[in-house]
C-alpha cells in the first residue's frame, strides 16, 4: 500500500478527502474553511437543501396510505426492498417518476452507482457482448466487469466504430449497448437518435445514463431522451436523483417487463436495504421543484453557455462541451493540480480530474456553473481563470 501511494503521489495521481459545506450566499461554499464559489458540485439546478418544520410537517401528512395517518418520518428502511424495507413512499415516488419518465415502471435504487451496476450486471451475461462509450461513467463499466460479458468499448460517440463493431459481433449473441447521456467529464452529448437507429438495426438493447442530463433536458427535466423524442425507442432509461436533484438515488425506468426483471435478477437491489423513506420523500421534494422552476434549467444552460464562450475566447481548450459541464482541459496531471491550486487559493473550488477518470494527456479542470450562481461571481470566476491559465502558460498572455 506505501508503494503505490508513494507511486500515486509522484505522478500526480494521489488523492485526498476533503470537507466543504454550503455557505451563505447563492452557489458559494466553505471548504477546508474557506469561502469559495462553488465550480464543483453537480448540484446543477441549485435547489434548496434544508430540512425544516414545515417540509417535515409535510412529509409526515404524506404519510404512507398505511394504518397510521400521521406517521413519524422514517431514517432507516430496515431490510431491502424484497424484504420489508418498501415504505409505500418509495413505491408512490416510482409510479410518479415513470408517469413523468413517459416509461411503464420504474425501480428505485440507494444511488446511481448501485442502479448501473445492478441493471447492467443483470442484463447481460456470460456470453454476451456489452458495447460502451469509451468515456462513459465508471459505474457502467463496473457493471459490465461484474457481469462477465464481453465489454467492447467504443470512440467516443464514434457511430462508425460502433457500427464496425455490431457488424462483426456473432448474431447469437446478446448485445447491450450503454452510453451516458451526457458524459461528465467533458458535457458532450450522446448522439441518441443515431444509438437507437444502429440498436434497431442490430437487434441490441440500449441503455442511457440520464445522470447528467436529468432535471436539466426536456420541458420538464426528464431527460435528454424525451427531448429528442426518442424515450419509446430506448430500452433502459437510467438516471440518479444525486445531482440536478440534489439529493440521493438512482432509478431505472422503462417497460414493466424490465423493472419485473430487476426486481428479481439486479443484485445491488436485492442484497441492500432500502432507500430510507426520509431519502425518499426529499427526492419527491426536489423532483417536485426541478419541475415547477423550470427558470432554473433555463438559466443554467444559459449561464453555462456564457461562460463556455468567454472561456474559448480566452484561448482554453474546453473540449467537446456542449450543455452545463464546461471542462478546461490542460493536459499534464501535475500541471491540472497546479491549476487547481491557484483557484483554490483565489477562492474558487473547481477540482483538477486526473487520469484515470479521463484518459491520459487529457487531465482537465471540470467547471459547473450552478442555475443560481450570480452573474457577477461568474464574471470574476472568468477573469480569474484566465490570469491563472496565462500565469501557468496554459493559454498565451
Ligand atoms: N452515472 C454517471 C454518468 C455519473 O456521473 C455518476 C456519478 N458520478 C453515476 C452514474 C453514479 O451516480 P451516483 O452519484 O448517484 O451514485
Amino acid at each position: 500500500m506505501i508503494d503505490e501511494l508513494d507511486r500515486l503521489k509522484r505522478e500526480g495521481l494521489h488523492r485526498t478527502l476533503t470537507e466543504s459545506s454550503p455557505a451563505d450566499g447563492e452557489g458559494w461554499i466553505v471548504r477546508d474553511g474557506r469561502r469559495m464559489l462553488n465550480l464543483a458540485s453537480n448540484h446543477y439546478l441549485g435547489l434548496d437543501h434544508r430540512l425544516d418544520e414545515t417540509v417535515l410537517d409535510r412529509w409526515r401528512k404524506e404519510g404512507g396510505g398505511d394504518a397510521e395517518p400521521e406517521r413519524t418520518i422514517r431514517t432507516g428502511s430496515t431490510a431491502s426492498r424484497l424484504v420489508v424495507g418498501g415504505d409505500p413512499a418509495v413505491g408512490r415516488l416510482e409510479r410518479d417518476f415513470a408517469a413523468f419518465k413517459g416509461t411503464e415502471a420504474c425501480l428505485v435504487f440507494g444511488s446511481g452507482y448501485m442502479a448501473n451496476v445492478g441493471i447492467v450486471s443483470a442484463l447481460v451475461g456470460r456470453n454476451d457482448i456489452v458495447f460502451s462509450d469509451r468515456l462513459n461513467h465508471a459505474s457502467i463499466v463496473d457493471g459490465a466487469v461484474l457481469s462477465r460479458a464481453e465489454l467492447v468499448r467504443y470512440r467516443h460517440r464514434d457511430m462508425d466504430h460502433l457500427e464496425a463493431l455490431l457488424r462483426k459481433a456473432d448474431p447469437s449473441k446478446r448485445k447491450l449497448i450503454v452510453t451516458d447521456a451526457v458524459f461528465s467529464m467533458d458535457g458532450s452529448l450522446a448522439p441518441l437518435a443515431a444509438l437507437v437507429e444502429l440498436k434497431e438495426r442490430y437487434g441490441a438493447m440500449l441503455m442511457v445514463d440520464e445522470a447528467h442530463s436529468g432535471g436539466v433536458f426536456g420541458d420538464r427535466g426528464e431527460g435528454l431522451a424525451r427531448a429528442c423524442g426518442l424515450t419509446d425507442r430506448i430500452d433502459v432509461h437510467m438516471g440518479t436523483f444525486s445531482k440536478a436533484y440534489g439529493c440521493c438515488g438512482g432509478y431505472a425506468a422503462g417497460d414493466a417487463v424490465l423493472v419485473d426483471y430487476l426486481v428479481n435478477k439486479a443484485r445491488s437491489l436485492i442484497y441492500t436495504t432500502a432507500p430510507p423513506p426520509m431519502v425518499v420523500h426529499a427526492i419527491r421534494d426536489q423532483w417536485s421543484t426541478a419541475v415547477a422552476e423550470g427558470w432554473r434549467r433555463e438559466r443554467l444552460l444559459r449561464t453555462a453557455a456564457q461562460l463556455r464562450s468567454e472561456l474559448r475566447e480566452a484561448g482554453f481548450d474546453t473540449g467537446e462541451s456542449e450543455c452545463h459541464i464546461v471542462p478546461v482541459i490542460v493536459g499534464a496531471s501535475d500541471k491540472t493540480l497546479a491549476f487547481g491550486r491557484r483557484l483554490q487559493e483565489e477562492g474558487i473550488a473547481a477540482v483538477p480530474i486526473r487520469p484515470p477518470t479521463v484518459p491520459e494527456g487529457t487531465a482537465r479542470i471540470r467547471l459547473t456553473p450552478m442555475a443560481t450562481h450570480r452573474e457577477d461571481d461568474l464574471r470574476e470566476a472568468v477573469a480569474v481563470i484566465r490570469r491563472i491559465g496565462v500565469e501557468l502558460g496554459v493559454i498565451g498572455a
